[in-house]
């Protein structure tokens, strides 16, 4: 079938493609045309809109191992942190002062975590006004998840990382993939906005996964979907594998977009981290979302995933204003509200 064809197929919602047509996107020769159709179904269906969210990294510590993620918990040279309430709280309020309208609260899966904790945190962001909360926290009890549900958090982040289960138990230590899906239904069940996501490059993973990886964002009904390269941390037992590239998450971001025209796609942080000026190739390729760090410099540091490049700290207002201009200088603007999914907007 030829690309135009296909492009407007995958672009029919109700249309489930099979893993021979994504993978026929994904390694097209029409690597430009791929791009810019993903770019012109973001445009059209985002209004030319892109979001800001704001994300504060709490807590480092981690009983998983995960064997690519620098907070795995055998990771024993990195001091591990919790930031005390009074700080996020003031790191809430400065990220709502200068404008953002979403925060996520994000850590490793840290079981000496009491459930209390995040509700503070809702609590605080909701007396602030209209501001939506995420929680990308790991896997946490049902009754602990309905009961934030119940307080007021809004979505829920939990990335399926790899959609091949045999790859999923290698990386993670035999735990499985099941689990992980059934948190996700879990999730969505409850009435959480749903935010998926996987990493592209990582060891053992093929095209054919990778189309899989996309068949299974949307079998999830996420609205919400977090693409970005793997990149060795020197203290994992994956430093020496080969990352994931440029190009090849910029080709399924873009599938991406095609296959889920109304799902909220960030130009994540690690493709920033390999290529500086990916962001605004990701922001024309079919992203419509930036998110950024804005607790102190000290703690970001601490929160090492994967390894960043040392770079220049703005506080949250000067990274916000940063952003803006970029987002205008693109042709789009920054969009003022809150970013829910295209499942609630529809109510
Ligand atoms: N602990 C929570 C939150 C994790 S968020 C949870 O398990 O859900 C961290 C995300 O960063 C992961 O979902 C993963 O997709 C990504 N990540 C981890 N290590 C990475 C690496 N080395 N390179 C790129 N992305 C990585």
């Amino acid at each position: 079938m030829d690309f135009k064809r296909l492009v407007t197929k995958i672009t029919t919602q109700a249309y489930t493609p099979d893993v021979s047509e994504l993978v026929g996107l994904l390694t097209t020769d029409q690597r430009e045309a791929l791009l810019r159709s993903a770019g012109e179904v973001c445009s059209h269906y985002m209004n030319n809109q892109v979001h800001l969210r704001a994300i504060i990294e709490f807590s480092n510590f981690c009983a998983c191992q995960c064997t690519y993620c620098g907070l795995y918990s055998g990771n024993k040279s990195l001091t591990r942190f919790r930031m005390p309430l009074s700080e996020v709280n003031d790191c809430i309020s400065e990220a709502v002062a200068v404008g953002y309208r979403t925060i996520i609260f994000q850590s490793g899966e840290d079981f000496g975590l009491p459930a209390d904790y995040i509700s503070n945190c809702i609590q605080y962001v909701k007396a602030q006004g209209d501001i939506a909360v995420v929680l990308s926290i790991g896997d946490r009890p049902a009754s602990e998840l309905a009961a934030w549900y119940a307080q007021g958090a809004d979505r829920y982040l939990i990335k399926h990382e790899t959609s091949d289960p045999l790859l999923y138990e290698r990386l993670h230590d035999g735990a499985q993939l099941k689990n992980r899906l059934d948190t996700a239904r879990t999730l969505k069940g409850i009435g959480y906005q749903l935010g998926g996501g996987f990493m592209v490059g990582l060891p053992g993973q093929s095209i054919e996964t990778i189309a899989n990886d996309l068949l299974l964002l949307k079998e999830l009904g996420v609205e919400m979907a977090g693409i970005g390269p793997f990149i060795p941390h020197p203290c994992t037992p994956l430093c020496h594998a080969t990352p994931g590239t440029e190009d090849l998450t910029l080709r399924t971001l873009a599938v991406a977009r095609l296959l889920l025209p109304k799902v909220h796609l960030p130009a994540t942080t690690a493709l920033a981290t390999i290529n500086p000026n990916a962001l605004k190739e990701a922001l024309c390729s079919g992203a419509n979302v930036i998110m950024r760090k804005v607790e102190p410099e000290n703690y970001r540091r601490m929160y090492e995933i994967y390894p960043r490049p040392f770079a220049r700290y703005l506080t949250p207002r000067e990274q916000r204003a940063e952003d803006e201009a970029l987002i205008r200088s693109l042709g789009f603007q920054p969009d003022p509200g809150r970013g829910d999914g295209y499942q609630k907007e529809e109510e």
